[in-house]
């Protein structure tokens, strides 16, 4: 292990504070990065289930098991599908007893940042570029400011990575399925007959060429999303994002219990275009650089595993920096080694947004449940 490295994280997602935490446990300063103004600056998304093998096990190499069994809801593990007539054609057996509890992704920020020393984490920061200095080390830019050198600069910032275009060429390509995301909120005094439908965990309605994904969350909120095959601009002239109720046009011939949950949603709505990068993206080894999370790998949502292979990034990494004491051997192996282990995870992600929607996605879509989640 090689303490003496100056290590820069950029983004203080999930990824970035795992690696930051685990790093520091074990002796080592880091810098994170983040451009929002503090912890507190947005609500951070929605819930996420934590895998055993991933995410979970990247919580206990960061020491925060204790941590996470406070925050896990491992009652809100349900799984639902139903077709637009209102017909359950799907219901997880035993909810309760799997071992991807859901964690609100907020509680989840908090727990790590609660793990790491003040002033590890540089609010505000946000990074316009990253430069070389010319002895193998990076500098970072935020505005006028400089940061570094640094002997490693790890982008874990998401999506729309700033560090990523000094290793790759690829941009995201949107996937063609826009989610308008709407919110419930005290769900079980307010909205009885809702609670009921969604039960506890997550339900899945599948239509004609349309479909509402609803989840529940901590204090009785829920989360959704209506998911449409459309153009990029289609939403900027189609759907009024200060009207829930409006939804309701998209959705004509939809059983009224399914179309009670935009008359009971908040009246704020929010779009969010589904982008991916090429499933098998990789990069050649660059000294002093390298990515992790959404930044090397960013999936549609639909195989749940992205915040799980962003964590087992973090932990992988975290584990060869610290066992390899030459900083570009370490990060070659961590990078080979992910390229593999994400693919089924990306092909799975990349599968599930090409054919949601589709003729065939409800039949796919049980097949899935059955398959995955029912005990065999
Ligand atoms: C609608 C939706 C639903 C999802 N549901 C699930 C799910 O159920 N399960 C699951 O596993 N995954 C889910 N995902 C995916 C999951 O959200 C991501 O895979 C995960 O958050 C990736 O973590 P990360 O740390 O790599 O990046 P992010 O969570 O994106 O964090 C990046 C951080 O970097 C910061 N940042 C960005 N640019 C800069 C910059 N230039 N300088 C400094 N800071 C910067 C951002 O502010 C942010 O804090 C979902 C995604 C979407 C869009």
């Amino acid at each position: 292990m090689n303490t003496s490295l100056r290590i820069a994280i950029v983004g203080a997602g999930p990824g970035g504070l795992t690696l930051a935490r685990i790093l520091h446990r074990h002796g080592m300063t880091v810098s994170v990065f983040e451009r929002e103004s503090g912890p507190f600056e947005r609500p951070q998304g929605g819930t996420l289930d934590l895998h055993a093998e991933s995410g979970q096990l990247s919580l206990r190499r960061a020491g925060l098991e204790d941590a996470f069994k406070r925050i896990a809801r491992y009652e809100d593990q349900g799984s639902r599908l139903m077709n637009h007539h209102g017909h359950l054609l799907y219901e997880a057996p035993n909810p309760e007893a799997g071992e991807r509890p859901e964690v609100d992704r907020t509680a989840l920020r908090q727990a790590l940042l609660d793990s790491l020393p003040l002033g590890c984490v540089n609010w505000g920061a946000g990074i316009d570029a990253v430069d070389p200095v010319g002895d193998g080390r990076w500098t970072l830019h935020q505005g006028a400011l400089t940061h570094g050198p640094f002997d490693l600069v790890v982008g874990s910032d998401g999506a729309w990575s700033k560090v990523r275009p000094l290793l790759s060429h690829y941009q995201p390509q949107y996937s063609g399925l826009t989610f308008i995301e709407f919110g419930i909120d005290e769900v079980d005094n307010l909205h009885p007959p809702i609670a009921r439908l969604v039960g506890r965990g997550k339900l899945d309605i599948d239509g004609e060429a349309r479909s509402i994904i609803v989840q529940r969350n901590a204090n009785a909120h829920l989360r959704g999303y209506a998911v449409f095959r459309v153009p990029t601009d289609w939403a900027a002239s189609h759907i009024d994002l200060s009207c829930a109720a409006s939804l309701k046009t998209h959705f004509e011939g939809w059983h009224p219990d399914i179309l009670a949950l935009f008359d009971a949603a908040n009246a704020q709505l929010e779009c969010r275009h589904i982008h991916a990068l090429p499933v098998g993206h990789r990069w050649a080894h660059r000294p002093g650089l390298t990515l992790i999370g959404d930044a090397a790998h960013l999936m549609s949502p639909f195989g749940g595993e992205g915040v799980n292979a962003a964590m087992l990034d973090a932990a992988e990494l975290a584990q060869h920096l610290l066992k390899t004491p030459d900083c570009s051997q370490a990060v070659q192996a961590y990078e080979n080694h992910m390229f593999e282990r994400v693919m089924p995870a990306a092909q799975g992600s990349a599968e599930g947004a090409a054919t949601q929607l589709s003729h065939d996605s409800l039949a796919l879509s049980l097949a899935h449940l059955h398959h995955h989640l029912t005990p065999q």
